[in-house]
Order: structure tokens, then C-alpha cells, then sequence
């Protein structure tokens, strides 16, 4: 571990280097894994070399020169070694200047010196030499009389329970002719003269004894310098009682634990020794649930840092409209990073704390990845539609529409669902089922435009052919003219439509899996094409010159063309004005056919209620032609024929004078 280091200098000053410390040390991840040992007794009685030789740790070890020279302070070293038995840190803290006299700044020092280690250690080794046991005014008795009001008041004072220490005595010098016990006697005896002379703080606390807060311990070591070997082989079995959780002197006990992390330590330290300095009634459970806020905030920011930079890493367009291949795994194991991170070293402070603040934690991590999860949804419909609409368009033509449109529907259904799934960040994480909801309502109404689509497409190539049809057979209907004319033309609608929608059902079933609803819409879209080819030949056929030709045709047939279709010579004897006649009222017979659409029983042509519109320029089978153009165009006609008849006549006369 190397050097130690001074905590608490002479000027009773806390380092604010203490987390560094750790840091370097690897000690910062101990957590509860540690015990802590502090080390009391007069100046150079072999402290710090025993700690050196018990821990192979560095403190400072004073020569002989400089003997009787007095620092202050607190340092801190860790035990090098661990033992197979034992994977605990063993944290040791050395106090400097702590002679028990009864001097005012000493005296100051030594007080405050034996609550901070009380508020820290769980073991408190007491140094002395074997001939300082029984001086009853010696140093290490006013040291310990110290320790002992100290922890009356550090404990008990806040009515709180008190977490038992191990005194450890560690007898130096030791020479084997007074057996222990006998000096175990001894001490225990000027222990309790020395409990049963301080003030108690409560009532309750009169019949209290030591060993309701400390247990006392024994140990002894040979004259180092005198008997090195027999010193050092002593050190060896000391050690072990540190290091061999299994051994049946183990120093160490789970009730003397402090139960603060070594990462939240500094922090921890650093109050009581403030709170010390300020002369404050010291309240542990407080400081620790203190620290347990801090440290627990502190860490829930580090595994956020951390995130924040492993999501930096994956360098992927989250949160945009981008499908993000390998989407979930990368953020479900930085997700889980974090919270590890989080729960290593946070599960060991003060659950409900540690409970909060992971709370917090996963809130902010799982807000910001359900924002990105959501967009990843997004972009998955996005791409299992695109893929939809394209799989639609390269479909089997021999496959009927429907059976394709209900493949490539559920394909999407499975793809959506499927990489959702595959998109999970976390199994305890935010469920897509709402998105998909959502997504199968989108879906549907794509299907039915497709349908719509696939619909609009068959009814307009039906539509084209009925106005082929119609295109073939109205005008021989319409330039007949008779009195069967509209009749006629009705007839030809509704055959005309009706054999188009033969395959269909009669447009009641176009077979793409659509309803009523879809289905009345294409016959009506074949109806409409066919109305319309109607309309259309309608408005040609009763122009003004269109209808001026055909008037003339029929009259010119009738008049100039006998039966056999030849041409007519006119001779004497020929009934001329009866041929015109006849004649002209055939010719004229078309007018009144084509100037208004009119059914055999009196009624006016109609289109089907549900294609008609309010459209000003839909035609008028009542009126197609209006009075006064029929009127006019009676009248050209009439000079026509008259002209044509006149002509007849003089050809007749001429026939006989020749
Ligand atoms: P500290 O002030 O209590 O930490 O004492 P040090 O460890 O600095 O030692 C002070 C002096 O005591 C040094 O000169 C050591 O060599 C000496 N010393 C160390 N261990 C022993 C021991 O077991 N017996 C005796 N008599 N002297 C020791
Ligand atoms: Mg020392």
C-alpha cells in the first residue's frame, strides 16, 4: 500500500485527499469489505513498528535521536497482506500524541482523537508496556477513561444502540514472569475502577458494565529488540487473528462493523471530524444516512456519466426517424452496465436510500431510451408499410388480389411484431403492445386503400370497356330514331352494365375481400363510366350541325334512294309531292326523338339515383335539345327539302318536254 497518510494533521486539519487516497490504494471498491483498527498509546512505545510489522505497512517510525519528540495526528495505512481466509481490506489508523496527561491541549487533542476512532473502528489497540500495567495514573489509564466517557456520550447520549468495539490490549516488552492473566486481572480491575467513577449520562446507564460495550482483549509481545525472533514470531500469530476469519481469536466481529462504505468513508470521516472540531454532539445514524444521500446521488451520477458516454459510443441516430439496425442488445447492456455500476456500489448504504435514488436513476435512463424506443417503433412501421406497399406491387398476378393483399397484411403484422421484439432494450422494459395497437389500426386502413386502389383500378378498365360497348352500339340506336328509340337505349344500359359485372357478382362482389360498401363503389364507378360514354355521345348527337346533317340524310334516303338503295330519276307521272312528304317526315321524326329522351310510357329517361349529381352541367334527358333550336333547325331543313323538292319538280317537267 506504501506510504501512510496524515488524515488529520497536527493542526487538527481533515485532508481533503482522503478519496484520492483510496482511489490510488484500489480501496475505493472495497465497500463494506474492510475493517478499520486504530492503534492508541504513549509516544514511542513501538506503535507505528508494530503496525509496520503486523501490516507491512509505512508509518513513520522514530529514531532514537529524535526520542521524546511529540507529533500530532491521525494517519492512515492498509494491511498489505490478506490471507486465504480473509478478502477483507484491513484499514489502520495510526493516532499520534494521545499520552493521556492531563495537560489542556493534549488533553483537547486525545479527546477528540478517541472519537473519531470510536465513531470509525471496530478494533482499538492499546499499546503499552508490560511495566506501565497497573500504574493506575499511568498514561494509558487516563487514555482509556477517555475512550470509555467518550463512547458513553457518542452512544448513548442519543439514545441510540450502541455498536460493541474490541479493546485490544497488546502488552509489550513482555517477559513471561507475571502470566497474563495476572495482568489481564490486573487491567480489568482498573478498568472498571475506572467505569464504575464516571458520570453516567442516563439513569439507566448506573449498572451498566464495560463488557456491554467493549469486548477486552489480551495479547502480549516479546522485547523486539532484545528477542527479534521471538518479537517477530509473535507478530506472526498477532496477524493472524487479524487476517483468519476462521481463526478462533478472530479480532473482528460483523456487530463492530460501522456499516460505511469505504467509497462514502472520506465523506463519512470528514463530518464526524468536523462535527468533533465544532464541538457537536456527534449523531452517527444521521451522519451515515448523510453520507448514504450524498455518496448514493454521487454514484447514481457517475453510472449516468458513464451511460451517457457508452451511449456516445454506440454512435447510432437515436432518437430520429432512422431504422437503427441492432437496436436493442447495445442499449440493453448499457443499460445494464449502468445500473450494475449503480447497484455495486450503492446497495451497500442504507437500503431505502439506495432504493431511491436507483429509482431516479432507471426514471432517467428509461426515460430517455423509451424516447428512443419509441422513435425506433416508429421507423420500423415506417419500413414494414414501405415493404407492404412494395411487396403489393410485385404480387403474383395469378394469385387473386385479395389472397395477396391478406399474405403481404400478415407478413407486416409478423414483420411489425417481430421487430419490436428484436428492438427490446430490456426485458423488464417498456412494452410496445400500445405502438403495435396502433400500428395494425394503420395497417388496416392501408389495406383497405390498397383495396380501394386494386378497386379503382378494375372498375376503371370496366369502365373503359362499357364505353367501347356502348361507343359500338349507341348511334345505330340513336340515328334509328323511332318511337323505340330510348326504350332501346335503356335496354342497352342495363345489359351493357350488367354484362361487364357478370364476373363480379353484378358488382356485388369484385373479390378483393372488400365490404358492401367497397363493393357498391366499383359497380358505381363502372355504372358512372358507363352514363358517361352516354352522356357524352348524347351531347355529340345533338349539336346543331350533327343534327342538321342527319335531318338531311334521312330526308336525302327517303327522297333521292328508292328501296333498293338506287338513286331516284324522277319522270313524268311521278307522285313527286307525295315523295317529299314522306320524306320530310322522316326526316323530321328524328327531332322530336333526340330533343327530349322519352320512354315509351311517358316517362323521361333517368340515370340510377345514386349517380346522378347536382352538377349544373349534367345533361337533361327531358330537354336534350331546346325549342328554339329545334324550331330553327326545322326551319333550315324545311328550305333544304323545299329546295330538294323544287328540284324534283323541274327535273319531272323537263323529263317531259324532251
Ligand atoms: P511510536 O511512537 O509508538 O509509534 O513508536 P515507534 O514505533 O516510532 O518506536 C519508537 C522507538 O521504540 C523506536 O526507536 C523503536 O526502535 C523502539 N521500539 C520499537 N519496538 C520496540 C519494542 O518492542 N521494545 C522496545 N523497547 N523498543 C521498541
Ligand atoms: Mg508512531
Amino acid at each position: 500500500m506504501g506510504k501512510a497518510f496524515q488524515v488529520i494533521d497536527e493542526n487538527k486539519t481533515f485532508s481533503s485527499d482522503l478519496a484520492n487516497y483510496f482511489k490510488d490504494g484500489n480501496l475505493a471498491e472495497s465497500g463494506l469489505n474492510y475493517h478499520l483498527v486504530s492503534v492508541f498509546g504513549s509516544q514511542s512505545t513501538g506503535k507505528s513498528t508494530l503496525l509496520n510489522a503486523l501490516f507491512d505497512t509505512e508509518f513513520g517510525v522514530m529514531d532514537e535521536k529524535a526520542r521524546g519528540q511529540t507529533t500530532k495526528g491521525i494517519w492512515m495505512g492498509a494491511a498489505s497482506q490478506k490471507s486465504s481466509n480473509s478478502k477483507a481490506d484491513i484499514i489502520i489508523l495510526d493516532v499520534e500524541g494521545t499520552d493521556g496527561r492531563e495537560r489542556g491541549e493534549d488533553q483537547d487533542f486525545e479527546r477528540k482523537a478517541a472519537l473519531f476512532a470510536l465513531a470509525t473502528s471496530e478494533v482499538l489497540i492499546v499499546n503499552m508496556w508490560e511495566s506501565q500495567v497497573g500504574l493506575y495514573q499511568g498514561a494509558n489509564m487516563g487514555l482509556l477513561k477517555t475512550v470509555f466517557e467518550v463512547n458513553l456520550s457518542l452512544f448513548q447520549a442519543a439514545n441510540k444502540k450502541s455498536p460493541k468495539s474490541r479493546i485490544l490490549f497488546v502488552i509489550r516488552d513482555f517477559l513471561g514472569n507475571t502470566p497474563l492473566e495476572n495482568l489481564a486481572e490486573t487491567l480489568l480491575a482498573d478498568l472498571s475502577k475506572h467505569w464504575h467513577s464516571l458520570a453516567k449520562p442516563s439513569p439507566e446507564l448506573e449498572n451498566s458494565k464495560i463488557s456491554d460495550f467493549f469486548d477486552i482483549d489480551f495479547s502480549t509481545l516479546p522485547h523486539k529488540v532484545l528477542l527479534p525472533e521471538k518479537f517477530s514470531e509473535a507478530v506472526d500469530h498477532l496477524r493472524e487473528r487479524f487476517l483468519d476469519e476462521t481463526h478462533k481469536e478472530f479480532v473482528f466481529h460483523e456487530d463492530y462493523h460501522r456499516n460505511v462504505p469505504l467509497d462514502g468513508w472520506p465523506m463519512y470521516a470528514g463530518q464526524i471530524w468536523e462535527q468533533i472540531e465544532l464541538n457537536k454532539d456527534l449523531d452517527l445514524p444521521t451522519q451515515q444516512i448523510l453520507v448514504a444521500r450524498f455518496r448514493c446521488v454521487d454514484i447514481a451520477n457517475q453510472a449516468w456519466a458513464q451511460f451517457n458516454s457508452d451511449l456516445e459510443q454506440l454512435d447510432a441516430p437515436f432518437g430520429t426517424d432512422t431504422l437503427i439496425e441492432n437496436f436493442g442488445p447495445p442499449l440493453g447492456s448499457i443499460r445494464t452496465k449502468a445500473l450494475h455500476t449503480y447497484d455495486e456500489l450503492a446497495s451497500r448504504y442504507t437500503k431505502t436510500i439506495y432504493a431511491e435514488n436507483r429509482f431516479e436513476l432507471l426514471g432517467k435512463i428509461d426515460g430517455l431510451l423509451t424516447s428512443y424506443y419509441r422513435s425506433q417503433l416508429a421507423a420500423i412501421q415506417t419500413s414494414v408499410l414501405a415493404i407492404f406497399w412494395a411487396s403489393l406491387s410485385k404480387r403474383d398476378p395469378s394469385v387473386p388480389f385479395h389472397k395477396s393483399l391478406l399474405a403481404v397484411e400478415m407478413f407486416a403484422k409478423e414483420s411489425y411484431h417481430a421487430a419490436a421484439l428484436e428492438a427490446t432494450i430490456d426485458k423488464d422494459f417498456y412494452s410496445f403492445s400500445v405502438e403495435e395497437a396502433t400500428f395494425f389500426d394503420v395497417l388496416s386502413s392501408e389495406v383497405s386503400k390498397a383495396r380501394k386502389q386494386e378497386m379503382a383500378t378494375i372498375a376503371t378498365k370496366l369502365g373503359k370497356q362499357v364505353k367501347r360497348q356502348l361507343g359500338a352500339k349507341l348511334p345505330a340506336i340513336l340515328t334509328s330514331a323511332d318511337e323505340n328509340t330510348w326504350d332501346k337505349v335503356q335496354k342497352l344500359m342495363e345489359t351493357e352494365i350488367s354484362a361487364i359485372l357478370v364476373p363480379y357478382d353484378g358488382g356485388s362482389d369484385f373479390h378483393l375481400g372488400g365490404d358492401a360498401k367497397d363493393n357498391a363503389q366499383g359497380k358505381g364507378t363502372v355504372e358512372k363510366a358507363a352514363w358517361a360514354a352516354l352522356d357524352a355521345q348524347l351531347k355529340d348527337y345533338t349539336r346543331e350541325e350533327w343534327l342538321m346533317a342527319r335531318l338531311r340524310d334521312r330526308f336525302e334516303d327517303k327522297f333521292r334512294y328508292d328501296a333498293e338503295g338506287i338513286p331516284v330519276v324522277w319522270t313524268q307521272g311521278d307522285d313527286v309531292q307525295a315523295a317529299y312528304i314522306r320524306s320530310r317526315d322522316h326526316a323530321l321524326l328524328l327531332l322530336p326523338v333526340l330533343s327530349s329522351a322519352k320512354l315509351q310510357d311517358g316517362t323521361v329517361l333517368r340515370k340510377p339515383e345514386h349517380l346522378s349529381s347536382e352538377n349544373d352541367d349534367e345533361i337533361d334527358y327531358e330537354e336534350l335539345v331546346d325549342p328554339a333550336t329545334a324550331e330553327s333547325l326545322r326551319a333550315q331543313f324545311k328550305r333544304f327539302a323545299d329546295t330538294a323538292f323544287v328540284d324534283a319538280k323541274r327535273a319531272v317537267a323537263q323529263s317531259a318536254s324532251h
